[in-house]
């Protein structure tokens, strides 16, 4: 109980910088760490500690800037109150495990909540979301699973264990020492594929500008990664009974189902509607939720996302007569609905499902 109390507190004020985040991180010349100090958006003055604190001082202050009396949008409080009961909610979820509390699963779903909140407020705001989420969050994902394969779900990785060991025991066996050396000689190859298809994407997307070196290296290091995984775990059959190898590769295939199905659906839909139905930010966006839910999760978060987003949609519709619906708040809350109460959301899919019987 105390973990839930301080872990809810602690989500406030990470709110409070995750307002911060939102502001600067899609505007030019400002950074999350520059300036120090918060100011205010429309006189610029800075804003004292007494007047920083998260909730509290919205409401003390009448939702008005204490220098110019500008109204401060309500946006602020609403993203605090959602990370204070999204981080309570995670640590309810956790400290209350029947196997028993996982802090590693905490940090990780907390930080994953929390860059999820981001995006989705920059996206209702300025209709993109950010790469430095999207892009380094897929990088990162899949090495973070390995220390906390928990998160994935048991079928999912049970599933990816026998297909594994399938594939092991058809290749041949190989010495630990000469599937290194064949993981190693193929990872040259694999990095320049991976330079090369990124560079080729950033082109198209970008309409022809040059692709920044550090974001194509880190392509190319994912794709050696990923491949070089592959091999040694294929030739080598004790490192795919690791726990941790399971979770990397779980991860890589649900990333690969999630960005993949988002990216299908989108073109589909475009060559219909003949025009963008989805962006290619919502395809990275997903790719990274389904490094958390597996394959078999990013399929259901999908359709309860566009579940979600077609009532709120239809609803936006009538009032306000317009047709624009930012996708990846949808997607972000459907899976983290996944991820944190993954019971309730199996019902739901067989009610839904019983439906069409
Ligand atoms: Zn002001």
């Amino acid at each position: 109980m105390v973990i839930v109390v301080f872990w809810t507190l602690l989500g406030a004020c990470v709110g409070s910088f995750l307002n911060v985040c939102i502001y600067r991180m899609p505007r030019e010349g400002l950074s999350v760490s520059r300036p120090r100090r918060s100011f205010c958006p429309s006189c610029g003055a800075a804003i004292s500690l007494r007047d920083n604190i998260p909730i509290l001082s919205w409401i003390l202050l009448g939702a008005k800037c204490r220098s110019c009396r500008c109204p401060i949008s309500g946006r602020y409080v609403l993203v605090e109150i959602l990370t204070a009961g999204l981080f309570g909610a995670i640590a309810s979820r956790v400290a209350f495990d029947p196997a028993g509390p996982n802090f590693g699963e905490l940090v990780v779903l907390s930080a994953l909540s929390a860059s999820l909140i981001v995006a989705s407020f920059i996206d209702l705001e300025l209709r993109t979301l950010p790469d430095a989420i999207t892009v380094r969050g897929m990088i990162i994902a899949p090495f973070v699973l390995v220390f906390v394969p928990s998160i994935l779900p048991d079928a999912q990785t049970r599933a990816v264990r026998q297909a594994l060991s399938g594939a092991a025991s058809a290749a041949p066996l190989a010495s630990p020492a000469v599937a290194w050396a064949a993981a190693v000689l193929a990872s040259g190859p694999l990095f320049l594929a991976g330079l090369y298809g990124y560079s080729r994407y950033y082109r198209a997307a970008h309409r022809g500008q040059t692709t920044p070196l550090r974001n194509g290296i880190l392509g190319g290091v994912l794709t050696a990664g990923a491949g070089g995984a592959l091999i040694l775990g294929v030739l080598v059959p004790p490192y795919c009974a690791q726990e941790a190898y399971i979770a990397f590769v779980s991860s890589l295939l649900g990333m690969l189902v999630g960005a993949s199905l988002v990216f299908l659906v989108g073109a589909i839909g475009s060559l219909i509607s003949r025009k963008t139905a989805m962006g290619f930010g919502d395809v990275k966006l997903q790719g990274l939720l389904g490094a958390f839910t597996g394959w078999s999760g990013t399929i259901g978060s999908f359709f309860l996302a566009c579940f979600l987003g077609s009532i709120v949609g239809i609803w936006i519709l009538l009032r306000h007569r317009t047709h624009y619906v930012p996708f990846g708040p949808f997607l972000a809350a459907a899976a983290l609905l996944i991820l944190l109460l993954p019971e309730p959301f199996l019902q739901f899919l067989n009610w839904y499902m019983s439906l069409f019987r």
